[in-house]
């Protein structure tokens, strides 16, 4: 029997999937993704095979009027006259906070919603748009199994002291404390490391996940023991329009002396600030590179500088580096920061080959180099589908 596994990954603004098939005692195999982008706007909806031929492409007259649910309806049907013989069995969800207490996927059943609802305050911008389409299929898909896969899991086997901050006991209580998050990313891309290179796998090793967000992750045999993003997805790295790191005394400037709103505040630090405040030109680390403009080689270099300012901390948080590893759209396909990133980092033992680090190759490390490097692709719908299957197997 072949089932289906529907991964779901929902935004303010898009939905992406991906249809999975499984087979008993077989692997999963990818059948088709695709996304719904522009909700709200003009609905774009988009997916293609494995191959990345395109197989469908819609838009909708008066698209702006159509709700997250009307369109969720819409994919789920496509979905399932596109299952090619296979039976739809579960969908997984990618969520991004599971707060303290899941550390790992959970079968939705009742209650947990409204644990997971209680989250929202802590990724405001991210989680109600995560829950809505678990709902939304609840209603129009009552029988079918759905699995939430938390981006914040592969992080609670950190210690308490990579966790808490300088904080008064009681905040750190109520959950004012460091998650991290692109867990479902680090734990496939360790779990790729372990396969490729088993030895160094079981070591110290620090992920760097650069993507439109970006962050870096301390794992030791493969366990999250540090990260650099903290309470909110705002922390650590300068991505494309966050901040990353900031003192919180400019928090307090900006409220006291500028009177600049909580929702303004939020909007500067989420949306405004990052590759794209820094070169006032663009948040794609393409258009940067390509530029001459000298506000977008301050924003380049200030983007490399904080990688590897995280990257001498996540080293000692190890006590020592025996691998360092890129992922995400920038770290797979940018050998030009790869480059900078490891030229800053000559003093822990990297250093590249040129010619491999250009290839993008698995392995980019020079061979008489103490650390190795590798470029491994990151895959969090595959791991979501992998998890999904685990837990409902778990349930017979
Ligand atoms: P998301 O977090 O949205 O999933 P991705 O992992 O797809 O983001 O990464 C998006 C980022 O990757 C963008 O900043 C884009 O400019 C960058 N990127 C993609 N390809 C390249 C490339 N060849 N060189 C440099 N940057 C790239």
């Amino acid at each position: 029997m072949r089932d289906g596994i529907l991964v779901i990954n929902a935004g303010s603004s898009s939905i992406k999937f991906s249809l999975y098939v499984s087979e008993a005692g077989d692997g999963i195999t990818l059948s088709s993704k695709g996304q719904v982008e522009g909700i709200h706007v003009a609905p774009h909806f988009e997916a293609k095979d494995p191959s990345g031929r395109k197989i469908e492409d819609k838009v909708w007259d008066h698209g702006d009027r159509l709700s997250h649910e009307v369109l969720l309806e819409f994919l789920i049907r496509w979905v399932e006259e596109h299952l090619d013989g296979a039976t739809l069995r579960a969908a997984g969800h990618r969520v991004v906070h599971g707060g303290t207490r899941y550390a790992k996927p959970m079968l939705v059943a009742d209650g947990l919603l409204d644990e997971l609802e209680a989250l929202v305050p802590l990724a405001p911008l991210h989680q109600p748009h995560n829950l809505a389409p678990i709902r939304a299929l609840q209603a129009v898909h009552p029988g079918l199994a759905q699995v939430a896969c938390f981006d914040t899991a592969f992080h609670r086997t950190s210690p308490r002291v990579a966790e808490i901050f300088g904080l008064p006991r009681q905040l750190t209580a109520e959950g004012v404390r460091r998650y991290g998050f692109h867990g479902l990313s680090y734990e496939y891309v360790s779990g790729r490391l372990r396969e490729v290179a088993p030895a160094v796998g079981a070591g110290r090793v620090v992920i760097a996940h650069l993507g439109s967000g970006a962050s870096m992750c301390a794992v030791k045999d493969g366990k999250s023991v540090a990260s650099t993003m903290g309470f909110t997805a705002l922390d650590g790295l300068m991505m494309g329009t966050r901040t990353g790191n900031l003192d919180p005394g400019v928090v307090l400037y900006l409220m006291q002396q500028k009177g600049m709103s909580g929702k303004q505040i939020e909007d500067l630090l989420y949306k405004q600030s990052g590759l794209l405040g820094v070169s006032g030109i663009s948040n794609d680390m393409r258009v940067l590179l390509d530029s001459d403009d000298p506000h977008a080689a301050e924003a380049v270099e200030l983007f490399v500088y904080r990688i590897a300012r995280e990257l001498g901390s996540l080293a000692a948080a190890l006590g020592g580096l025996d691998a360092l590893v890129f992922t995400a759209g920038i770290g797979e396909r940018s050998a030009v920061i790869r480059e900078r990133v490891c030229a800053l980092a000559e003093w822990l033992g990297v250093k590249l080959d040129p010619q491999a680090n250009q290839r993008n190759d698995l392995a980019i490390g020079a061979a008489d180099a103490r650390v190795p490097v590798f470029v491994v692709p990151t895959d969090e719908e595959l791991m979501i589908a992998r998890h999904t299957r685990e837990v409902l197997d778990r349930q017979l």
